[in-house]
């Protein structure tokens, strides 16, 4: 089997740039797409903190661009998931990487850009819809829910950017905030008060998702004083966070108590030698694309020292 210098996991932006630090640096970076070519980007709408596009862009056509920059320096992408790892703890040993339950792959080093998916609240009204009028993604599932009511979960930037999305295609949409207050940032949050028919619910909680055969309401609960009611509507969208997508390296890797890699302070080292953490699989707090490239590029460049420290 044929050992690689640097396999890459994932293609957000910090997989993507990672590939194209390593491409430059002639690693010739193997990256292996994952479940979602692309990340978390792809089910966003427009980018407007990116710097570099001043007019702002949308997240697929952004990802689209890093793919397009990584490949034209060499990097062979795989589409296919890593459903399994065997981190070696020796430097220089090579690390095991099992693609799809199909076949493996040797590397010498192995840069894990993983990201993190959404979080649903976990209810068994809220499964039984699944795709068929409860999503996490208002970009790729608003369309079917045009001129209908729907309702938002999520107090952040993520609930406040669905809604506001939501609300440019249908007839009404209800935000359900569990405090008295979002967390959104300010400009977030005047983009949601400055929408008409965009009403936010306070102190609101989704007790149970209605319908027979698709959803019809969502019956909720004023947590204030304890009234339940029923929000007729079609669609149910959560905004309410994620989780990193670490799971194939339980055992292996260090990672905190809700599963984000540890990497050593000012770099992207995890406990493995050769193994290199960066975006949303490690960072916890800043969870930006720019952040998660600037983590990748700290990935390949790490990397390449390790290689060059090896001969
Ligand atoms: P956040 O973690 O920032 O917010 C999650 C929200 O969901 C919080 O309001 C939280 O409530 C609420 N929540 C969590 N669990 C539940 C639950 N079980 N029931 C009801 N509500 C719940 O996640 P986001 O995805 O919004 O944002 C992640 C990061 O990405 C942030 O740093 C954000 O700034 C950034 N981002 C930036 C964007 C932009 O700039 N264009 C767009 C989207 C995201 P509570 O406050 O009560 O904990």
């Amino acid at each position: 089997m044929e050992t690689i210098e640097c396999l890459i996991i994932g293609s957000g932006p910090a997989g993507y740039t990672a590939a194209i630090y390593a491409a430059r640096a002639n690693l010739k970076p193997v990256m292996i797409q994952g479940l979602q070519p692309g990340g978390q980007l792809t089910t966003t709408n427009d980018v407007e903190n990116y710097p570099g596009y001043p007019n702002g862009i949308t997240g697929p056509d952004m990802m689209d661009d890093f793919k397009k920059q990584a490949e034209r320096f060499g990097t062979k992408i795989i589409l296919g998931t890593v459903t399994a790892v065997d981190l070696s703890d020796v430097k220089g040993k090579s690390h095991k990487v099992t693609i799809d339950n199909q076949y493996d792959m040797l590397a010498k080093t192995v840069i894990i850009s993983t990201g993190a998916s959404a979080k649903y609240l976990g209810l068994e009204s809220e499964k039984k819809f699944m795709g068929s009028g409860v999503s996490a993604c208002a970009v790729c599932d608003g369309f079917f829910f045009k001129n209908q009511d729907v309702v938002v979960v999520g107090g952040g930037d993520s609930a406040a950017e669905e809604a506001t999305y939501l609300s440019k295609l249908c007839n009404k949409v209800y935000l359900l905030v569990r405090k008295d207050q979002m967390r959104a940032s300010q400009i977030m949050q005047q983009r949601v008060i400055d929408t008409e028919n965009l009403e936010v619910l306070y102190n609101h909680e989704t007790l149970e998702v209605l319908g027979e055969k698709t959803v019809t309401g969502i019956k909720v609960l004023n947590t204030k004083n304890k009234i339940e009611n029923i929000i007729n509507a079609t669609g149910f969208f959560l905004a309410i966070g994620h989780n990193p997508n670490t799971n194939i390296f339980n055992g292996q890797l260090n990672m905190d108590e809700v599963g984000y890699l540890i990497t050593q302070p000012d770099s992207s080292l995890t406990n493995r030698p050769g193994v290199f953490a960066s975006g949303d699989a490690q960072d916890s707090i800043y969870r930006q694309a720019i952040t998660a490239a600037g983590s990748g590029c700290m990935a390949a460049l790490d990397a390449e020292k390790y290689l060059s420290d090896l001969n």
